[in-house]
C-alpha cells in the first residue's frame, strides 16, 4: 500500500500524493521544513505540512509568478524576490536578458539550503553571480529601501507564520515606496476556491495604492483547487498594452505571449471578487 501524504487544504478537503520516502525533516527557526520523494510529483517541498513546490509542476508557479512582470516593465534591472527560498523564481528573473541584478531576501536559511540539496533544477539560479542573497525579513528589508527596485515578486507562503504581514496594506505601501518610479510587483494571492476573502482584501489594499492593479491566474495542480492567483501592482506600465516578444531562445514550458494576456481574463465568479472596487474606480 505505501506511504501517503495528505495535505488538508480545508477541514473537509485535500490533496494525497504517495510518497517514496522522506529525505528530510526538521523544526527550523521558524517552520517546520521537509522534503520528501513522490512517485508523481518528484521531489516535494512541505512547509508547516503546506506543499511549497515540487519538481514536476514547480514551471508553471515559478513562470507564472515571474514572466508577466518582468515583460510588462521595459527595463527591469533590477530585481527583489522576497522569500521564495527554493530558487525558482529566482531561476526565472534571470532568464531576463535586460536584468543586472536580482536580490532575494529569504527568512529562512534552510529553506535554501535544502532546496540546494534536494531540489537542484529548481535551485540552480543560486549559482549565478547576479544574485544576491539576504538572509532576513522580506517586511523590513522593504521599508528599509526606498525607491530602488523595478520589479518586486513576492514569493511568499500563505498568510501564517512569518509571512502573515507580507499580506497586509502596509506591505504593500512598503512595496510601492521600495520600487522606482515606474516599477510594478507581484504577489501571489492563494485560490479563488477556498480563500475568497484573502484575494479580495489583497486586491483592493493594492488597488488602494496602485494606479494599475490587475488579477491573473494559473493553474498548479498540487496546490489549493489547483487554480492560482496572483495580484499585479503597477505605477506606469500595464501589463494588457503591453507587446509581449520572447526572444526564441528562452526556455519556457507554460508562459507564452498568449498565456501573458489570457491569464488576466477571469471566470465570472473571480471577476465578483474584485467587482466593487473596478466599478467605484471607473
Ligand atoms: N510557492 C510557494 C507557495 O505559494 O506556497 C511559496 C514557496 S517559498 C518556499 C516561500 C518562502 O517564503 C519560504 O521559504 C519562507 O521561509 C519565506 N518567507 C515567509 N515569510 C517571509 C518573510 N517575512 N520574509 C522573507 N521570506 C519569508
Amino acid at each position: 500500500m505505501g506511504l501517503w501524504f495528505t495535505e488538508k487544504q480545508t477541514d473537509h478537503f485535500g490533496i494525497t500524493v504517495k510518497v517514496k520516502e522522506t529525505l528530510h525533516s526538521e523544526q527550523t527557526n521558524f517552520q517546520k521544513l521537509e522534503v520528501v520523494k513522490t512517485e508523481e510529483f518528484g521531489n516535494m517541498l512541505l512547509l508547516d505540512g503546506l506543499v511549497m513546490t515540487t519538481e514536476r509542476d514547480e514551471f508553471t508557479y515559478h513562470e507564472m509568478i515571474t514572466h508577466p512582470a518582468l515583460f510588462t516593465h521595459p527595463n527591469p534591472r533590477h530585481v527583489l524576490v522576497v522569500g521564495g527560498g527554493d530558487g525558482g523564481t529566482v531561476r526565472e528573473v534571470l532568464k531576463h536578458p535586460l536584468v543586472e541584478k536580482v536580490t532575494q531576501v529569504e527568512i529562512d536559511q534552510k529553506v535554501i539550503e535544502y532546496s540546494k540539496k534536494f531540489l537542484p533544477s529548481i535551485s540552480i539560479g543560486y549559482e549565478d553571480p547576479l544574485v544576491d542573497v539576504i538572509v532576513g525579513d522580506g517586511f523590513l528589508h522593504i521599508h528599509e529601501n526606498k525607491a530602488k527596485y523595478d520589479v518586486i515578486l513576492v514569493d511568499s507562503t500563505e498568510p501564517i507564520g512569518p509571512s502573515a504581514k507580507l499580506f497586509e496594506l502596509g506591505f504593500f505601501q512598503g512595496i510601492y515606496e521600495s520600487l522606482k518610479e515606474d516599477g510594478i510587483f507581484v504577489a501571489q494571492s492563494d485560490n479563488p476556491w477556498f480563500k475568497p476573502d484573502l484575494i479580495k482584501t489583497v486586491f483592493q489594499d493594492v488597488f488602494e495604492i496602485f494606479p494599475i492593479t490587475r488579477l491573473y491566474t494559473a493553474n498548479i495542480p498540487t496546490y489549493p483547487s489547483g487554480l492560482w492567483s496572483f495580484t499585479l501592482g503597477s505605477k506606469e506600465y500595464d501589463p494588457l498594452q503591453v507587446e509581449v516578444e520572447i526572444p526564441q531562445d528562452m526556455e519556457l514550458f507554460y508562459y507564452t505571449a498568449n498565456i501573458h494576456y489570457a491569464a488576466f481574463q477571469l471566470p465570472r465568479f473571480m471577476q465578483e471578487l474584485i467587482k466593487i472596487r473596478t466599478l467605484k474606480r471607473v
